[in-house]
Parts: structure tokens; sequence; C-alpha cells
């Protein structure tokens, strides 16, 4: 495998289970469904960051760092996992999250504090803009820290998803199973970088679809490019030298609703429908928009009932007791 010579420290449990969803095919009338169950990664509720951590915790020991320092959204999945990563190791772990401390903790913010991570406040700055100051803080303190990037989306973390790939070839080939189209959350990035890099070098035949979940306000590069140029330096850490393209790069923006965390008829019928047909849980802000997305991807016919489309679960049901994201229907 391509990804072999990088240090990787094991955080979860893998491969995740690959399950069908047939009582949602059946309502939909659509497509075989199956769903690649990475909410069930293990690391302190799961998720897809615990595949970029591997990675990014391996080299933060390799470089004898005392730290991680990450950043995120209130709700941030990815810090709660960083968070528990760290604590895994035996590193501190400081967060840098956007908004105001809150009365009381809840959803990912509370387990944030559970699992010892010390926090942040950076009021509108959600996106990891404050990192390199409070990076610099740190070690004016004679503190090591290893910054993690928002979203955990650089190269080195993007590995964890071509590594994810080489995974899921081979449970289709045991399951002698082949995909039409995967689709799955993007946000940062990573893993969508990471997905079509591994399919890329893994020569696998399959349509990524990757649904928007937050704008791009770095208006200087589309959501496409950033991709792109992630790929690319995913390869060329990978011993490649393919360059990658914003043609290479589906991406639904169709469905951002109101916004980033806004949630929506779109999100709160697919949270619905996922949980009485066939008992699983999407969330809030990503699987539960991405579900969203698929389910009107097949409304509309986009794939036939002799397709099988496979949805990755990208895990973030800690936001379901986040009480601002209100699944009951306001007026
Ligand atoms: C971070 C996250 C995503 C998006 O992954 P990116 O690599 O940032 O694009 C999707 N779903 C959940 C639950 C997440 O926490």
């Amino acid at each position: 495998m391509p990804f072999h010579h990088l240090p990787r420290r094991s955080l979860g449990f893998f491969p995740t289970p690959i399950v069908e969803l047939p009582r949602l095919s059946q309502v939909l009338d659509g497509p075989r469904i199956l769903m690649k169950r990475d909410d069930q990664t293990g690391l302190a509720l799961g998720g897809n960051k615990t595949r970029k951590l591997e990675f990014l915790i391996a080299e933060a020991l390799h470089q004898h760092c005392d730290c991680v320092l990450t950043a995120g959204a209130s709700q941030s999945n990815h810090c709660r996992q960083t968070a528990a990563a760290a604590a895994m190791v035996g590193l501190d772990c400081h967060l840098v999250l956007g908004g105001t401390p809150p009365d009381r903790a809840n959803g990912n913010l509370l387990l944030d504090e559970l699992l010892g991570a010390q926090i942040h406040w950076t009021g509108t700055n959600r996106k990891g803009e404050q990192l390199s100051a409070i990076a610099s803080q740190l070690q004016a303190q004679g503190r090591h820290p290893y910054v993690i990037p928002y979203g955990g989306s650089n190269a080195l973390g993007a590995v964890g998803f071509v590594a994810a790939m080489a995974e899921l070839q081979q449970q289709l080939q045991a399951m002698s199973v082949s995909v039409d189209a995967i689709v799955f959350a993007s946000s940062s990035g990573g893993t969508q970088a990471g997905l079509t890099v591994g399919k890329s070098l893994l020569a696998i035949d399959v349509e990524l679809i990757g649904i928007r979940i937050d704008k791009a306000e770095d208006q200087q590069l589309s959501y496409q490019d950033q991709l792109a140029e992630l790929a690319t330096t995913t390869a060329k850490l990978l011993q490649s030298d393919r360059q990658f393209h914003s043609a290479d790069f589906r991406v639904e923006t169709a469905y951002l609703g109101a916004g980033y965390g806004r949630v929506g008829d779109l999100e709160r019928s697919a949270i619905n429908l996922l949980a009485q047909s066939e008992g699983i849980l999407v969330d809030p802000v990503y699987s539960g928009r991405a579900m969203g997305g698929l389910l009107d991807l097949i409304r509309k016919g986009q794939f036939n009932p002799q397709q099988t489309v496979l949805f990755w679960h990208t895990g973030g049901q800690p936001a379901l007791f986040a009480p601002q994201f209100s699944l009951q229907e306001t007026s």
C-alpha cells in the first residue's frame, strides 16, 4: 500500500462495518444502498476524524511534541476526537473553538471537557484563524505543541482517507460487490481529497459525490480548487506525482440551506427517515445533511434500481444532544 512508510498510531476499530439499508431502498423505490459505518470508529463515540488522527497523532509523537492544538466550531466532532486521541496517547490537548463559553456544556463540548481538553474561545473565528497565535503562546510557555489544522485536513490527515479507500476496496472484494457511487459529507476537504487520491492510486472505478456542508469563505480559491491542491500534495506525500484538478471533484452545493449548522427540513426529514426505517442515527450538521442530499438525488432519479450506492457515514451523533440543533420544527 502506498502509505505504509508513514508512522500510524492505532486509535480506533478498523475496518468499520458495511451494512445494507434494504428498508430505505424499499421506501425510496431506489438503488441498493450500502453504508460504511465510520460513525463506529470507536474513538470516544467515533467519526471520520479518527482516520486522519491515526497519522497526525503518530507524527506528533514522532516529533516529541507534548501537546496537540487544533480548532473548530463549538460542536466540532474533529475537536472531540482529537481530545480523545490526545488522552489516549498521553498528550495534553488545546482546542481553539469558535463562539463564547456557554453556561452549560452539551453535546461534543461536554465531551471535550470530559476528555480533559483545555479550551480557548475565539468568538466568530471557528476555522482556526488563531491557531498560530495560540501555538506561539504555548511555545512562549515552554510547551511543544503539534498543530493540527481545522478539520485535520492537511495532506497527512487526508492520507487517512487514502487508507480508507484501500480498506473499502478489500471489503467490497470480499463481499463480491461493486459500488457505482459513494456519497458523503464534505466540509474541510480531507475526506474527499483522500478518497479521491485513494480511488486514483488504487484504480477504483466509482463516482465520488461530496455533499457540501459549509460555504467556502475563501473567495480566492473555489472549494474544488482547494480539494485539487490538497489531493495533489497528498499524492506527493505518497510519492506519486499525480496532479489533480478541480474537475476531478464532484461537489453538490444545493443542500447548504440556511448555512453551516442551520438545521432545516432537509436534515430533519433525513434524520427521521433513517432512524425510523433503519434504526440508524445521522447527525444534524454533517451526516444528516449529506443523507438529505443523497435522498434528494435518489428521488430525482440520479440512480436506477440496478445500481448500488454507498453512503459513507462520517459520524457526528453527539450533536444530536446539542439543543442549538433542535430537531423540533419552529414556525
Ligand atoms: C468533519 C466531518 C465531516 C467532513 O469531513 P471533512 O474531511 O472535513 O470534509 C463529515 N461528517 C462529520 C460528522 C464530520 O465531523
